[in-house]
């Protein structure tokens, strides 16, 4: 990857936690930087986020891991200098059949490897946190994580990236992209045409669309996560997962005055035609889902009154990383791409932006970006059809 020669001005699209942090990287540097949303900041999938900073993974890698360690540095020192809160509430993923207590065991020792202070709990570990070991094979329980309020974080990332000087632009949406030799020349908005040298794609579920100004198609697809709102809580119960035979796995993440209950569904296959701008209902088979969740697990909540939450969506890539970086051949010059968190765009986001950051400032393709390479993968045949 080269970013071409003499870079002077970026033009993100897209003001959700990618954006904004991409925006706040960026401002360090003497690039001349704008960054579009066309709504308000963090109004897309950064607003139905659960923001739990995860270090849990069944399938840890060096590189992913890396990812969280990068990024949690920056979200530590943000902690620390009290300008955002970070509520601790641990992690468990639990394990309902054998194998997946097996997959759990190497999954903890991984964890271990890679610093990761994981523990693999026997079912009757699980009591503690108020969920019921009988149907219970094990579960994988690390205590760093937490959530943040995602508002608070890109609205810090947003001001932080102001006061150096980017230019934020919202109710603004970008509606085209011209190019002059193969590279990009300006964007569009109906404001008119604003001359840039580079565009970073950080339009999240929306990025397909954005992808479509230049004519790229890339493997993307977008995964539905309904949302139901206990109105009761326990005490102590961490952020978890669990297991389910017949689809993705559901989860509970407290809050102030309830649980939220919610589906996990982040693998490619799980993908389907989704419109991001709809307002989907959570649907009846999802509240059936999460009471059987809650008279299976806990107890003590079943029964609570469940609230329409609402359905956010993810946007996943075949192999769970992010694509980010440029398109190579795929598009024009100076067109580059920060999509498919695939369900971990919080926690992942400040290293992406790091990573991104450096190239674009350098000109230098970091080891890490390379593997992120949003043309790693040749089979794109499905994407098209999945993301219309
Ligand atoms: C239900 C749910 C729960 C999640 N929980 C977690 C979690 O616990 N931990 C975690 O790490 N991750 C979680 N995620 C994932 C995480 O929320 C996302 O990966 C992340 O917010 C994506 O951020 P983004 O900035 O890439 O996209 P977005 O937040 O969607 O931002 C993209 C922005 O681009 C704007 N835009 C689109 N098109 C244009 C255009 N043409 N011009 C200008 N602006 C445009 C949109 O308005 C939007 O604001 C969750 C996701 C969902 C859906």
């Amino acid at each position: 990857m080269t970013p071409p020669a003499d870079v002077e001005r970026v033009s993100i699209v897209g003001g959700g936690i990618t954006g904004a942090s991409l925006a706040y990287r960026l401002s360090e540097t003497a690039l001349d930087v704008s960054l579009y949303e066309r709504g308000e900041l963090g109004e897309g999938a950064t607003a139905a986020s659960m923001a739990v900073f995860s270090w849990q993974s069944l399938h840890p890698t060096a590189l992913d891991h890396r990812l969280r360690r990068r990024s949690w540095a920056e979200y530590e020192r943000f902690v620390e200098e009290g300008r955002i809160e970070f509520t601790p509430t641990g992690a468990l993923d639990v394990a309902t059949t054998p194998e997946k207590r097996e997959a759990i065991a190497d999954a903890t020792e991984k964890l271990r490897e890679l610093g990761v202070d994981a523990e693999t709990l026997d079912p009757e570990g699980v009591a503690a946190f108020g969920i019921v070991p009988n149907a219970v094979t094990g579960a994988l329980y690390t205590e760093r994580e937490g959530c943040f309020d995602p508002d608070e974080v890109v609205a810090h990332y947003a001001k932080r990236a102001a006061e150096a000087g980017v230019r934020i632009e919202t109710d603004t949406e970008v509606t085209g992209i011209e190019t002059e030799d193969g590279a990009v020349s300006a964007i569009e908005t109906p404001d008119g045409a604003t001359e840039t040298d580079v565009v970073v794609n950080a339009a999240g579920p929306w990025a397909p669309a954005v992808n479509d100004l230049v004519g790229l198609t890339l493997a993307l697809r977008r995964t539905r996560g309904p949302i139901l709102d206990v109105q009761d809580r326990i005490e102590g119960l961490p952020f978890t997962l669990f297991e389910r035979a017949d689809g993705p796995a559901g989860y509970l993440r407290s809050h102030e005055s309830g649980v939220y209950a919610g589906r996990y569904a982040t693998d490619y296959e799980s993908g389907e035609v989704l419109d991001p701008d709809r307002n989907y209902s959570t649907g009846e088979e999802f509240r059936d889902e999460v009471g059987e969740l809650l008279e299976t697990y806990v107890p003590d909540l079943a029964g609570s009154s469940l609230e329409e939450g609402w359905v956010g969506i993810r946007t996943v890539s075949p192999d769970g990383l992010p694509l980010v970086g440029d398109v190579e051949d795929g598009g024009p010059e100076g067109f580059v791409v920060a999509c498919g968190p695939s369900g971990l765009g919080i926690t992942r986001a400040p290293a992406i932006a790091d990573l991104l950051g450096t190239y674009l400032e350098t000109g230098r393709t970091p080891e890490d970006l390379r593997r992120l390479s949003p043309t790693r993968f040749t089979d794109v045949a499905d994407a098209t059809s999945d993301t219309s």
